[in-house]
């Protein structure tokens, strides 16, 4: 099977200035042809290590793709590095010496020495055309692999990448190969561990490879099929996506990058079911979440940002001797909220959300990170109680605003979590 290595060059990436766009830009666009990524090298723009790592990935690998350290000053060494890697100097080619020229005269400057640089090429190599940028790529064979050499800026290495990597990689491909398909399917509410138990089997196989991982407290399930062809590898795909749905039973609500807004959403839609949101500490981002997904506008009628108890009561409804008793952050009021914003608003489903996002506002018995969730459908209302970390606010408002979504989600599944 053909593998690739991507190489990522550049000394404020391996600095931590900004995070790789490049190498999973690349790996997904190689999988998509067939070729799966097995490393991912981050390097210092620095001309040795460029080499090693090079004639290191060139023994290894069928196909290389680095990016970054093309530019014109002395700091990019990439094509030192690749020079260096394969026993070759540098040669001037006059074509792109040219084009530097003409873009500069076109400007009416003089080419600065160091853009000269940008005309050097491993003896060896085909240039690689950059109609979106300064610097040109080049494609050179270094050991057992075709090596690509493009540059950092992500919308140029993406442009280059589409236009000349990957057709010269499905050339260059045996006729005969294997075909990849990755599903994905989307769980909220059910701990990682205990998904991964569910599914241990399917995890420790080979074929396919499946693994998780979680965000915001949303598990993503990826399953990657291999077969002789698509139509085998979808059916492996197809076969363990659908088993282990069955084994994770609603916890899922979708699939292949459909967010749980977007989700919860189309069943509103289907179901004909109207809604509204009362929001404490969410601040609005379950409103804004909804209405990211276009059409939603059908069910969803209205949105209140309840902030202070006046609010609550006024806009609401809210019983004041609820929130006197009780306090603002209590399922009390979260129930009251639901109930009043669903009789405000005139739709069958309210949601209500109200907690203590920190970081200040906690006590010992309410402390950072308590909220409390409601659902009112029908008149009938319930709520919940979580806790999560105190650590971080922006995380506490998003994992609440997506829970109370699953919450409501559940409840017209007419399968409720317990309260
Ligand atoms: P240029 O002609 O623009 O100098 P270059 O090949 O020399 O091209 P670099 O100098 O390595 O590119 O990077 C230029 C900029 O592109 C970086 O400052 C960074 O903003 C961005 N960049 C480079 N590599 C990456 C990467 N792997 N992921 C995200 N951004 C990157």
């Amino acid at each position: 099977m053909s593998r690739a290595i991507v190489l990522s060059i550049g000394d404020e990436l391996v600095g931590g200035l900004y995070p790789d766009l490049n190498a999973p830009r690349i790996a997904r666009g190689l999988l998509e042809i067939g070729v799966p990524v097995d490393r991912f090298l981050a390097i210092a723009d620095d001309a040795s290590a460029v080499s090693e790592a090079l004639r290191e990935a060139g023994a290894r690998a069928d196909f290389l793709v680095a990016s970054g350290g093309l530019g014109p000053t002395l700091d990019d060494v990439t094509r030192d590095g690749a020079a260096s890697a394969v026993g070759e100097p540098l040669e001037l080619d006059p074509t792109q010496l040219r084009a530097i020229e003409e873009r500069f005269a076109r400007r009416g400057l003089p080419v600065p020495e160091s853009n000269r640089r940008q005309a050097l090429f491993p003896r060896g190599s085909a240039v690689l055309a950059n109609p979106w940028g300064t610097a040109p790529g080049f494609r050179l064979r270094i050991g057992r692999s075709l090596a690509f050499f493009l540059p950092g800026p992500p919308r140029e290495m993406e442009a280059m990448f589409e236009a000349a990597v990957l057709p010269a990689i499905r050339e260059a491909l045996p006729p005969r190969r294997d075909s990849f398909v990755r599903r994905r399917l989307h769980a909220f509410g059910v701990m990682e561990a205990v998904i991964g138990e569910r599914i241990a089997d399917w995890m420790s196989g080979e074929n396919p490879k499946v693994g998780t991982t979680v965000r915001k407290g949303e598990i993503t399930v990826s399953i990657l099929a291999r077969g002789p062809d698509d139509t085998q590898a979808r059916a492996l795909a197809d076969r363990a996506a659908e088993d282990i749905r069955g084994r994770l039973g609603e916890a899922v609500f979708g699939e292949d990058g459909t967010p749980l807004a977007q989700a919860f959403g189309r069943l509103l839609i289907e179901k004909g079911i109207t809604l509204a949101t009362a929001e404490s500490c969410t601040g609005g981002l379950l409103a804004k979440s909804l209405t990211d997904s276009p059409g939603i506008s059908a069910v969803f009628r209205e949105g209140f940002v309840v902030y202070s108890n006046e609010a609550k009561i006024e806009r609401l409804g809210v019983p004041p001797e609820t929130i006197e008793t009780h306090g603002a952050v209590s399922r009390e009021t979260a129930l009251a909220m639901a109930e009043g914003v669903a009789r405000a608003a005139r739709v069958r489903l309210g949601l209500s959300v109200t907690g203590i996002a920190g970081p200040e506002g906690g006590t010992p018995a309410k402390p950072v990170g308590l909220v409390f969730l409601g659902v009112c459908f029908d008149g009938k209302a319930r709520a919940w109680r979580r806790q999560y970390p105190p650590s971080d606010r922006r995380l506490i408002r998003e994992i609440a605003a997506r829970e109370s979504l699953n919450l409501a989600r559940l409840v017209l599944l007419g399968r409720p979590r317990e309260e």
